[in-house]
């Protein structure tokens, strides 16, 4: 079930600031408030969707390829391509997942290390 006052919704509606970096028709992408790397950018689709599944179950396949195309976009736009950089989306409790709307963390600017 959405949670249509999660602080991302929020964000798309406007009623809380963001620190934007793109939109477009089905995306908004911005800085993370409490960053992890020298950037770190999230993304997240201007659709209600809690997690990556219930997004690609849910959302059509235009505005999905759109929102993907928008990573790359952004990835184009930040100029990390060449370095390298980590796509990463927490899904649920063991994913440990903390905003109940799907996003898509883009890191990048140093070497982001191992994963655990
Ligand atoms: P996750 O744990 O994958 O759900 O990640 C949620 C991310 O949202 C965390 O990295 C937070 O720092 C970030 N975050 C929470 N609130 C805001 C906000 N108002 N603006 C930007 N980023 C936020």
């Amino acid at each position: 079930m959405y949670d249509e006052n999660n602080i991302f919704a929020k964000i798309l509606r406007k009623e809380i600031p963001c620190d934007k970096v793109h939109e477009d028709e089905f995306s908004l992408f911005f800085n993370d408030i409490s960053p992890q790397a020298r950037i770190h950018v999230l993304g997240i689709p201007k659709f209600p969707c809690t997690t990556f599944s219930d997004y690609l179950k849910n959302a059509d396949n235009e505005n999905i390829s759109s929102f993907f195309r928008s990573v790359q976009f952004v990835i184009d736009k930040l100029k990390i391509e060449e370095y390298g950089y980590r796509l990463i989306t927490n899904s649920g409790e063991d994913g440990g997942q903390e905003v109940p709307h799907f996003h898509i963390h883009i890191l990048a600017g140093e070497k982001i290390g191992k994963l655990r």
